[in-house]
Parts: structure tokens; C-alpha cells; sequence
């Protein structure tokens, strides 16, 4: 089938917050096409529950923000990507304010949350626990307003076209099976996380990395993989999805419990419950593995709290806890930890340069250095705010000439978006268990060679994908293979990262940033 050809002056791959912030920066610039790979409201933006980090209330600074952010980060934090996260913020949300966000308030004030790590109460929230989902809501919103955005759905990326060392296009495949090119001045990668590279994780079916797996093919720089961050806290049932429960629960004075209803977390942290999140992740893991229960939980306990209270501030946990015959106001809640948040992506700069002239990247598709080796909690939405208004800044700035010489670009192959054949199911399932297992909270250099074995050898099976889930179960074989190896690179323990057969800092070697460049992981 030939290629339909289309163009745009930008062209934004993600419609999260990341990618709606710059399609409003770049809308007075020329035409902006976003693209989601499914509807706009299945993206991590919209499932963001706890909140979005600012220092706006009258107790907090923004230097107090800064001094949070940098320590969770565990030293690797890139201090100038935090220092404008921090200071870009106060703007950012009140511009979201002014586009209709509604944050909640007490009387006229806003209302600020307390999350893990966060030494001031600076945590804005909406409809109790659904930020995310209110932002997307305002930014989508704000978005339709303006005649020079267009958002496609159901418009799957395969892979970015390069010329001449520039990006100048997009194969992609719409929903039904129609390959496309679309031409662009400028690309923005705001794909989001890759959370599906794992077994249990809290992230949507669409967050399998595929922005960083373009960018990796097209020969962009990517910069630390190894970090990712596990959510300590996700609702673990049979049969049901690992839905999230927040960490604001623990803010709020949530106590952790073994099977044995012991509390634990006073014996592995000083901060108890809000310990970092790697912290509360490990020592999870532990009490599972000295458990001798067949499939062991530990439990999140509010049976203390005020029950009035948890319904109205955490109105989606209880409803959703409820759906599975779960009062969280009376029952305790069985869970165990999850992958939640990718720490790195591809290399950019400050403004969203990626190394491929071209491209940009912004929000958790991004490696800005911002998180460090740690993210802090609620700065992942300001992160798309801050580093989406950045990138659609600069791509607006750096606009050339408008794409209006159209060139066919053969399809590297046969795309279809029609029914998914079974193997693919089992692949990606072997994927997500092998990396639960060799490369997740725990890590030992052995189980990550053997890990980096088994991807390696699933190449030929996944090499001639046709349709969207065949590309997706490529994307995440290389995504794992590249945490995979840049985790085995770096001999150290170091936020998110744990190796027991190396368990400390190892500063001399690797207080860098790892950087994958084609075949090669070095430090810097
Ligand atoms: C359950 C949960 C709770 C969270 N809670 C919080 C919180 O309270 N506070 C906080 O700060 N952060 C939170 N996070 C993290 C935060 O939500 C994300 O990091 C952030 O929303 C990412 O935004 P994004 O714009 O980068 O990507 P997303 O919002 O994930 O958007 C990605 C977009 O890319 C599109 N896409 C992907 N691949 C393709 C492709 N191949 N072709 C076309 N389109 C594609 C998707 O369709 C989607 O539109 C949470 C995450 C989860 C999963």
C-alpha cells in the first residue's frame, strides 16, 4: 500500500501533559500536529493521582524545593535542570490556573498536600485525587481553543525519518492500518514512560517506551536507563490491574504492615513511612521474601484515620478499592511495589535538543538530569509543564523554513493495525517477567547478563513486526535491553538502583550520568 503523505510544521508524538504544554507554546508559530497512539485521556497524565510539586504556600521557598528535589536525586541530580524546575514552577501552575484548572482549595486558598521526601506541605491537588487527570482536562481544553493544533488519536509512531542527519519526518500507522509519513520541521518526542517493560507496574497499556526506542534507532544520544523507580505502594490483587495508592496516603499518617501486622518501616528508615521511595520499595521487597507465605503482601493500614476524611481527600482510591470489596476506611489494603516512573530517556538539553538535529523531547520521555537517580514525588507533572513549555519555546524559535516540499518515503515495511496474533502476547509477557525478575528492585550483575541473554536472543522474532503491538513488543525488547545493560554498567548502588553485589556509592566511578550512544554505554 503507498504511503499517504501529510505535513505539518510540528509535529508532537504524545498527547500527555508534556505534549499539550508545547502544542499551546508553539500554536501562535504555524500548525501543530499531536498525536496520541490511543485516546487522549490513556496516558500516566491522566491516571496522576497525589499531585503536582510547587513552592507557592506562605511556609515554603523555592530553595527548599531545590534542596528536596537534589536529595532524592542521591547526588546525580543535573543542578541546573532542578533549579529551573523549581523556579519555572510558580508560573507554570499559574498559567494552568488561568487556563481553568481547578485546584482544590479551602475557602479561596489553595490547599497544599505532603508527600515522601518533601520537607514542606507544597503538594497542589484536584478533585481530591485526580490532578492528572483535571490538568489534561484544562490543557486539552485550552489546546481546542486554538485553530492550529490538531490532535489525531489512535495515530501510532513507528519510527522517525532521518535525512541528511535531520529529522524531517514520522512513519506512522493510523487506526485502520492506513501507513502515513508525516513531514514536520521539527519533532517532539512526548511519548511518556516504559513501565510495561515490567510484570507489575502502575503505568497505562501505552506507556511501552516507544519515543525512546525511536529515538535509539535514529541514532539519538540516551542517558540513564538504569534508573527506575519502583512505586513502593500499588494495590496487589489477582485479577485486578496494580492501581496506584498514593503516597499522600502515607503523607497523611498510613502505617505499613508485614503479614505478621507488624509496622516495619521504622526498623529500615528514620523517616519510617515516608522514607524515599527506593527505601520503602526494598524493604517491602524483603518482608516479602522472608514471608513463608505462598503469594505474600504486606498492607497499607488506615483503619486509624478519620474515615470522613480519606473518603473526601482520596475520593478514586476508595471508590476504586470499593469496587473490589475493599473499605479502606475499615480493611486493610493488600499491595506490593511496582514500576512506576522512568528517571531517564533520551538526552536532551535544557530547552528539549535531543542529539539528532530535528528532535526534541520533553516529560518522562526526556533525560534532562532533573530526577537525578531518584525522582521526588509530584515532580513529574511539573517536569512535563516546565520542560514542554521549554521545548515548544525553542522549537518555536528555531522554526525553519516550513515542511512544504514533500517527499515520499518508502515504508521500511508492510504495516497493518490488524488483529494481534497470539505470540506477541506471550513475548511481551516473557519481557515484562524477565525484567521483573533480573532487572527490577534488586539487581545482581549475573541476573542482568542473563537477562541482557535471553533480549538479546528474541531478536530475530520481534525483527519483522507489522502491526501497532508487534512494534510495541519491539520497542520494549530494546528498552530492556538497554536498561539492562547500562544497570550492568554501573557497578553501584545509587537511588533507584540497587546492585547487592555492589550495595554502596561508588562516587569515584559513577556520580555521571550514563549515556547510551548505538552500541556503547559510557559515563559522563
Ligand atoms: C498511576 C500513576 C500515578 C502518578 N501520579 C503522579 C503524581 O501524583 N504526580 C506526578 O507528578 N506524577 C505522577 N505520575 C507520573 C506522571 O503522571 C507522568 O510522569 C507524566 O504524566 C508523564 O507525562 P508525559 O506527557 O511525559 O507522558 P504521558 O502522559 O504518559 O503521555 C504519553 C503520550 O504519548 C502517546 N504515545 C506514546 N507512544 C506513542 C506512539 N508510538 N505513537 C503515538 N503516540 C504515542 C500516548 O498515547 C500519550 O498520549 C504518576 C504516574 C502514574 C502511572
Amino acid at each position: 500500500m503507498p504511503a499517504v503523505l501529510s505535513e505539518t510544521d510540528f509535529l508532537i508524538i504524545g498527547a500527555g501533559v508534556a505534549g499539550l504544554r508545547a502544542a499551546i507554546e508553539l500554536a501562535p508559530a504555524g500548525r501543530v500536529l499531536v498525536l496520541a497512539k490511543r485516546e487522549v485521556t490513556d496516558s500516566s497524565t491522566q491516571y496522576a493521582q497525589g499531585g503536582i510539586a510547587a513552592a507557592l504556600s506562605d511556609e515554603d521557598e523555592i530553595s527548599l524545593h531545590l534542596q528536596d528535589t537534589l536529595a532524592a536525586g542521591d547526588g546525580l541530580c543535573n543542578p541546573d535542570a532542578a533549579k529551573v524546575l523549581v523556579e519555572e514552577a510558580p508560573q507554570c501552575i499559574e498559567e494552568l490556573i488561568s487556563w481553568g484548572t481547578q485546584f482544590d482549595r479551602d475557602g479561596t486558598k489553595l490547599t497544599f498536600g505532603r508527600e515522601g521526601a518533601h520537607s514542606r506541605n507544597r503538594i497542589l491537588h484536584a478533585h481530591g485525587d485526580s490532578t492528572g487527570r483535571e490538568i489534561l482536562r484544562a490543557l486539552f481544553a485550552k489546546a481546542k481553543t486554538l485553530k492550529e493544533i490538531s490532535v489525531r488519536e489512535f495515530e501510532f509512531s513507528i519510527d522517525l525519518v532521518v535525512e541528511s542527519g535531520r529529522v524531517c519526518a514520522v512513519q506512522v500507522i493510523d487506526e485502520h492500518g492506513q501507513h502515513r509519513t508525516i513531514h514536520a520541521s521539527a519533532v517532539l518526542l512526548a511519548t511518556g514512560g516504559m513501565g510495561q517493560l515490567y510484570a507489575n507496574t502502575t503505568n497505562p497499556s501505552v506507556a511501552t517506551g516507544d519515543g525512546v526506542a525511536m529515538a535509539y534507532r535514529a541514532g539519538a544520544e540516551l542517558t540513564d536507563l538504569e534508573f527506575i523507580q519502583f512505586h513502593p505502594t500499588a494495590l496487589y490483587l489477582k485479577k485486578a490491574p496494580r492501581f496506584l495508592i498514593s503516597e499522600a496516603l502515607r503523607g497523611e499518617g498510613a502505617h505499613l504492615r508485614n503479614m505478621e501486622m507488624t509496622r516495619f518501616m521504622p526498623k529500615y528508615h528514620p523517616m519510617g513511612e515516608l522514607a524515599p521511595r527506593d527505601v520503602v520499595a526494598r524493604a517491602i521487597m524483603h518482608e516479602l521474601e522472608r514471608s513463608r507465605a505462598k503469594d505474600p503482601v504486606v498492607y497499607l493500614d488506615l483503619t486509624d484515620l478519620d474515615a470522613g476524611h480519606i473518603q473526601k481527600r482520596f475520593p478514586r482510591i476508595y471508590s476504586t478499592c470499593m469496587q473490589y470489596n475493599i473499605d479502606i476506611t475499615t480493611e486493610l489494603i493488600p499491595i506490593r511495589p511496582a514500576a512506576h516512573y522512568a528517571m531517564g530517556g533520551v538526552r536532551t538539553d535544557l530547552h528539549g535538543h535531543a542529539t539528532v538535529k530535528g528532535l526534541y523531547a520533553a516529560g518522562e520521555a526526556a533525560g534532562t538530569g532533573v530526577h537525578g537517580a531518584n525522582r521526588l514525588a509530584s515532580n513529574s507533572l511539573l517536569e512535563g509543564l516546565v520542560f514542554g513549555t521549554r521545548a515548544g519555546k525553542k522549537m518555536r524559535d528555531e522554526l525553519k523554513a516550513p515542511a512544504n516540499s514533500v517527499k515520499d518515503t518508502p515504508p521500511a515495511a508492510a504495516y497493518s493495525n490488524g488483529p494481534v496474533p497470539l505470540p506477541v502476547e506471550t513475548t511481551i509477557t516473557q519481557i515484562q517477567e524477565l525484567m521483573w525478575k533480573q532487572a527490577g528492585i534488586v539487581r545482581t550483575g549475573s541476573g542482568l547478563k542473563q537477562a541482557i541473554t535471553s533480549l538479546e536472543e528474541l531478536d530475530a522474532q520481534l525483527s519483522h513486526a507489522h502491526n501497532r503491538r508487534e512494534f510495541e513488543a519491539r520497542n520494549l525488547r530494546t528498552n530492556g535491553l538497554l536498561v539492562a545493560r547500562s544497570a550492568l554498567a554501573r557497578e553501584e548502588s545509587r537511588g533507584a538502583h540497587y546492585r547487592t553485589d555492589f550495595p554502596d556509592h561508588n562516587d569515584t566511578k559513577f556520580l555521571k550520568h550514563s549515556v547510551v550512544a548505538g552500541d556503547k554505554i559510557s559515563f559522563s
